[in-house]
């Protein structure tokens, strides 16, 4: 017996899969999320991997931005409820989640339990979120999986003052155009970021051990230069991108074991 998990963002689609002894069977990421063919490619992508298909799947559970429109799903539950639960059952002790996505940020408080005491999201504008270090990486003529390590071979990094991303994007430009180097502008994009996450953050009040799920979650510049934010150790979460997706999973399972017909006693 299997359930899936499927986590729709702005950006990508994520799915897990897992069987009835909460072991992850596959998974897969793709780019394009909601509003796009990503949804559709990225459960191509794990019934072709592992052979499974529809039939095998006992319950779905869709999460993220677009999990209304998806309408496999069983049932359709809130990124905050996935991703804790996606965190605390690979890493029992984290007590703060920051997950980083496409287009928004979120911070939350979990109990020793596993439950969501206190969250906010920023959600209003790209400043702090993955879509405002594209637009920097597209600037700086690089691909956004590049940015963190030419942050890493910066010597005297540049204040970026906006948070706004356009005006943002201005900045970088005049930057550069000043001569300061690729590598000390990016590093003082991912400051900026990290200083926007860490003021949301510390309105949840940050308690460790602090994890970072999501996306942007693989970029080393964002994990250091938060990390210096905090003033304490950021953990990232195991396979950062499939928190949300693996949280789904396990919410699904609970509910296919629990509407299970009891079995009868003879
Ligand atoms: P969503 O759930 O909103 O679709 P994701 O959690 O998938 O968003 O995060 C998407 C963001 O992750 C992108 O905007 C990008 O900034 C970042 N990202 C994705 N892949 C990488 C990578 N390989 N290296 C660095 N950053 C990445």
């Amino acid at each position: 017996m299997y359930s899936l998990g499927i986590d729709i963002g702005s950006a990508s689609s994520k799915v897990v899969i897992i069987d009835d002894t909460q072991a992850v069977v596959v998974s897969a990421v793709v780019p394009g999320g909601t509003g796009t063919t990503g949804p559709v490619k990225v459960l191509d992508e794990v019934f072709a991997k592992s052979g499974l298909g529809w039939d095998d799947i006992g319950r779905t559970v869709a999460t993220g931005y677009g999990r209304i429109s998806f309408l496999q799903a069983d049932n359709q539950i809130s990124e905050i409820s996935c991703h804790a639960l996606g965190v605390h059952h690979l890493l029992p002790s984290v007590r703060t989640i920051i997950d980083i996505g496409g287009q928004d940020v979120k911070a939350m408080s979990i109990s020793k339990e596993g439950i969501v005491s206190k969250f906010v999201m920023n959600d209003k504008c790209a400043a702090g979120t993955g879509r405002f270090l594209e637009v920097m990486a597209r600037v700086m003529e690089t691909d956004v999986s590049q940015l963190g390590e030419l942050a890493g071979q910066a010597d005297s990094p540049v204040d970026i003052s906006n948070t706004c991303a356009v005006f943002a994007e201005s900045e970088v430009i005049s930057r550069l155009a000043a001569g300061v180097t690729q590598a000390n502008v990016a590093a003082g994009i991912h400051q900026s970021v990290a200083r926007r996450v860490s003021g949301l953050a510390m309105r949840v009040g940050v308690t460790p051990v602090v994890v970072l799920t999501g996306g942007v979650a693989k970029n080393s510049g964002i994990v250091d230069a938060l990390a210096h934010e905090l003033q304490q150790p950021v953990t990232v979460a195991p396979n950062c991108q499939l928190t949300g997706a693996l949280g789904a999973a396990l919410m699904a399972m609970r509910e296919l074991m629990h509407l299970k017909p009891q079995a009868s006693i003879a």
